[in-house]
Formats: structure tokens, C-alpha cells, sequence
């Protein structure tokens, strides 16, 4: 299985000739590992109709779970698909966090992207709090099993869904999961799939971690923790550490 990596530039760069700049740079460097990977640049809306590459694939940051219509501001998945977008992150911590996005419209947003065609990048993750508290194994079988209410086995295998999980405290924090307990979580979520589901689909999905990912620590949540891939917030601006990053996944 090719390991998926993915970039969240979140809303970064500030010009399109900073954006093309940075995902040329990332495009040449990717190919090298095209046999072993994926990369998937989940860009501002803005630059994704000048953004074109052929190893890296486009994928939207968020989205909206309606068509078309009066929802100003929003962004529906037909356009994330005429844009060439072939992933959408969903469930973002940051959404969660700064912009009420709920277990509700994330289940909403997760059925409108695959009914487009776009695999979803469902994203699952507690805060440093429900961490304290203990909370963890809850918040995340609450939070999958809500993104995935009423979704169907055949669907989810069909559109390549994968689960990331990205601890909130972890993201933007250089403080990165430690390795045996990313592992753990690994263990966790796939169990979830399994009874959800079946276990050949949690076999099948791929997995990934994402929360302060940077060419030193990469390889531990690939090779030790077993995640099928990463996404990767700062470092997927920086061209040589991004680079760095995909060869110590593969
Ligand atoms: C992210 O935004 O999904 C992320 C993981 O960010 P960072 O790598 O900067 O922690």
C-alpha cells in the first residue's frame, strides 16, 4: 500500500506565486517517491484551479455538504470537484475549534463528499483537556462513529476514506504524539472500523497521524506506530522538509 501524505496548508501562502512556488518545489521532489506514495496538497480554495501537478494530487481543505445555492461564503463538493480535487479534509481540528463544526455537519459533509466522488479525510483528534480528563477513547469512538452514521460499509470502502488522527494537542505545538501512544490509538480506531464495519475494511483503510509531523519524527508513526500515512500541517510549506518527510515514510 503506497503511503498516503498529505499537506494542509491551511491559509497559507499569501499570493498565488508563493503557492505555485512551494507546490513546484514539492512536486519535483515527490517524484522520486512515486512508486511508494502519495501526495496529496490540500491547498487554499483560491489556487486550486492553478495548481497542477503530475504527482501530486489536490485535495480541499473543508467544504460545504450542499451543492449549490444560497450559502455565501461556502464552497459546495461539485466545485471542490470541478477543481480537480480528488480528497477533501473533513472534521478538521481547527474547524471543530474555531468554527463550530459539529459531529452533525461533519457526518453531513462526510456523506456530500463521497456522494461527489472525493475521498473524505475524516480527521478525529481530542483536546489537551478531554486528554486530562481521560477522555480520549470516547471522544474518538464518539467522533468516528458520528462522521460515519448511516454511511454504508460499501460506501466508505468505495471512496477510499481514511481516518486521521490528529490530537488537537499535538497540532501546531512541536509537541508530537509520542510514538507508543499514537500506536495505541492506531489499534483503537481500527477496532472501531472493525465493529463498525467489518475487519477486511479496517484492514483496508488507511490510517494516518498527523500533529507536529516533521522529517525527525516521521518514520516512528510509519514504521513503529503503523500508520498508513501522514498529514502534515507547518512542515508541508517547507519544500525541503515536506521532501524529507515523504522519503523517512516510504
Ligand atoms: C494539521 O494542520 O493538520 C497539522 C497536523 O498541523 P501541524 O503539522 O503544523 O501540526
Amino acid at each position: 500500500m503506497k503511503k498516503l501524505i498529505v499537506a494542509n496548508w491551511k491559509m497559507n501562502p499569501m499570493s498565488l506565486a508563493s503557492a505555485k512556488l512551494i507546490f513546484n518545489a514539492l512536486e519535483k521532489g515527490a517524484k522520486k517517491f512515486s512508486k511508494q506514495s502519495e501526495v496529496v496538497v490540500c491547498s487554499p480554495a483560491v489556487y486550486l484551479f492553478s495548481l497542477a501537478g503530475k504527482q501530486i494530487k489536490l485535495g480541499g481543505q473543508n467544504m460545504f455538504y450542499e451543492d449549490s445555492g444560497a450559502f455565501t461564503g461556502e464552497i459546495s463538493p461539485a466545485m471542490l470537484k470541478n477543481s480537480k480535487c480528488q480528497y477533501v479534509i473533513i472534521g478538521h481540528s481547527e474547524r471543530r475549534g474555531y468554527f463550530n463544526e459539529t459531529d452533525e455537519t461533519v457526518n453531513k459533509k462526510i456523506k456530500g463528499a463521497i456522494a461527489h466522488k472525493i475521498t473524505p479525510i475524516l480527521c478525529v483528534g481530542e483536546t489537551a483537556s478531554e486528554k486530562k480528563q481521560g477522555k480520549t477513547k470516547e471522544v474518538l469512538k464518539r467522533q468516528v462513529l458520528a462522521a460515519l452514521k448511516a454511511v454504508p460499509q460499501k460506501k466508505v470502502k468505495t471512496s477510499g476514506l481514511c481516518v486521521a488522527y490528529e490530537p488537537r494537542w499535538a497540532i501546531g505545538t512541536g509537541d508530537a504524539c509520542p510514538t507508543t501512544e499514537a500506536q495505541t490509538i492506531k489499534i483503537l480506531l481500527e477496532k472501531i472500523i472493525a465493529q463498525k464495519y467489518s475487519r477486511p475494511l479496517s484492514q483496508k483503510m488507511r490510517f494516518l497521524y498527523g500533529g507536529s509531523v516533521n522529517g525527525d519524527n516521521a518514520q516512528d508513526f510509519i514504521q513503529e506506530a503503523k500508520f498508513q500515512g501522514l498529514l502534515i500541517g507547518g512542515a508541508s510549506l517547507k519544500p525541503a522538509e515536506f521532501i524529507r518527510i515523504i522519503k523517512k515514510a516510504v
